[in-house]
């Protein structure tokens, strides 16, 4: 309907805004410049923003409510609230406008912002306007265009500000309160001559509950998401990971979460060699462990694959390297917010609430590792993930074999023995990460705490940039034709991922 499509379009402008925003962010870190620095990335992206879009926000006079806005809405940076059009100065923390009659109204007030009080009472809020100099003088500017939204009963957008405080480092949070009416206003002797208003406001009834502590904790992007769990790890993860359902009451069936593989009880992996670069790994001709990699570190200095490949070796637990070791990533675990939720069509999936830059790491596909055999005996194949070098996409093998010493006799035949990794008694919650045909994922195989070629770890890497919201998809890569069922049958399923270049079908 109409409001959704409304909602969906800000909601995508605010997200072309923070793509920019990001970019600059990460222009600045690697160019460091002094110039650079002066201007605010937040204040360069708005007009970045504004160019590139050809819109003028600050066109954008709303009274009352914003199209697509909802109480409960969560917004990073102030200029964020201009863009979407629920308060239009950067700075101040008023914003009004002329009514029909020539009158100026008060029509958002951003409240400054608080430590992260969960108690906050969302219901009032007691605004100081500006300081009147002397005992005498008439209430005028903005403190003239709230009393003027109280005797007209304008409602007032709040937007109320917070400090979250996240790895030591201080986050504005902004979350929209909803409408407001000026309920009374009066002045307070500041010092000798000076006087102050204040300006009571409450919110008006009617409006969706907000609950402030929770927003602050989840993150939560619209007010229209229910969390039904707010952490499906249960603390074996860096970063929870929610789940939440909008299209019905079912929750994930249960299953036992793990966030490490689970080998089978005979397996025993061959020990890894490590590297002996006991200050870190910057010689990649001298370090063991680039030489494996075909004599180069497979990430950059921000910890990005730079390409897909066979294999990566990682340093692992025999390298005499730090932890902090660049040539260390995936096994450093989650980074992103990341967040399970009820799709309209393919069950569950995998969002994003953080914007991931092409290349990051952001997770792996954990569950019990099988040999083909035991695999085939499951109840289910839903949740199998076939792993192997046979099982090598054939295209990263061009030119790349014959750098790669380990894996310099191509992908192996089918008839040897594959492993899969089955995550449907036990797993993580990239069980949960659909198909698509054009996908923001890619699987990418790496060693680091062992050498058995034949049971790498499945760690995904972002094939694109992904923006937040956005759902996790990498590709089955099934061949039509070739899934069979438990009686030899070909089975074949409808590939629902909705993208423009879709096949048709899954397999
Ligand atoms: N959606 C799954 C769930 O609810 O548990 C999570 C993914 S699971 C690994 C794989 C299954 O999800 C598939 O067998 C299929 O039922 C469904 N699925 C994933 N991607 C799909 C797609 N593009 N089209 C149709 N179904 C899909």
């Amino acid at each position: 309907n109409g409001g959704v499509i409304v909602r969906e379009s800000i909601m995508r402008s605010l997200q072309d805004f923070r793509l920019i925003y990001r970019e600059l962010l990460d222009e600045e870190e690697e160019n460091s410049r002094e110039e650079v620095l002066n201007v605010r990335p937040d204040l360069q992206a708005y007009r970045i923003f504004r160019e590139r879009f050809s819109t003028d926000c600050d066109d954008k006079k709303y009274i009352g409510s914003v199209p697509g806005i909802y109480p409960g809405d969560i917004f990073h940076l102030r200029v964020e609230l201009c863009v979407v059009g629920l308060h239009r100065p950067h700075r101040l923390g008023i914003d009004y406008t002329k009514r029909h009659d020539g009158t100026s109204v008060a029509i958002s007030i951003v409240s400054n912002a608080q430590s992260s009080d969960s108690n906050y009472n969302l219901d009032v809020l007691v605004y100081s306007g500006s300081v009147a100099v002397t005992v005498n003088q008439k209430i005028e500017g903005t403190n003239l265009a709230l009393k003027r939204s109280m005797d007209t009963n304008t409602p007032v957008r709040v937007i109320h500000g917070f400090t979250t405080v996240n790895e030591k480092k201080k986050f504005p949070t902004y979350i929209y309160g909803g409408l407001y009416h000026v309920e009374k206003y009066w002045r307070v002797k500041e010092c000798e001559d000076r006087y102050v208003y204040m300006f009571r406001l409450r919110r008006m009834e009617g409006q969706k509950h907000i609950d402030i502590k929770e927003i602050l904790q989840t993150g939560k992007y619209g007010s229209n998401t229910s969390v039904i769990i707010k952490d499906l790890s249960q603390g074996l993860e860096r970063v929870p990971i929610s789940v939440v359902n909008n299209i019905s009451t079912e929750c994930p069936m249960p299953y036992r979460y793990i966030s490490r593989l689970q080998y089978p009880r005979n397996y025993r992996p061959t020990p890894p060699t490590g590297c002996g670069c006991v200050g870190g790994c910057s010689d990649s001709k001298k370090c063991a462990c680039a030489i494996k990699n075909g004599g180069e570190i497979p990430f950059n200095d921000k910890g990005r694959i730079v390409e897909a490949k066979p294999l990566v070796y990682e340093c692992g637990p025999s390298c005499k390297c730090p932890p902090t070791c660049h040539n260390r990533v995936g096994q450093h675990g989650l980074k992103f917010r990341l967040q399970v939720f009820k799709t309209k069509s393919m069950g569950w999936g995998v969002r994003t609430l953080d914007f991931i830059p092409s290349g990051s790491f952001v997770c792996e596909y954990i569950g019990e590792v099988l040999e083909d055999e035991e695999a085939q005996k499951r109840m289910t194949d839903e949740y199998l993930f076939a792993i192997g070098h046979n099982y090598y996409d054939e295209s990263l093998w061009e030119g790349l074999s014959r750098s790669i010493p380990s894996l310099q006799k191509g992908p192996s035949k089918d008839d040897e023995a594959g492993f899969a990794v089955d995550a449907s008694v036990m797993g993580n919650f990239a069980k949960f990460i659909n198909h698509s045909c054009t996908p923001n994922l890619y699987a990418q195989n790496v060693l680091y705490d062992h050498e058995d070629i034949s049971v790498p770890h499945i760690m995904f890497f972002a094939s694109d940039d992904i923006r937040p919201h956005q759902e996790l998809a990498y590709h089955y890569n099934y061949k039509i034709d070739q899934v069979h069922d438990a009686n030899g049958n070909i089975k074949k399923k409808k590939c629902l991922c909705g993208s423009v270049e879709c096949d048709g079908w899954l397999y």
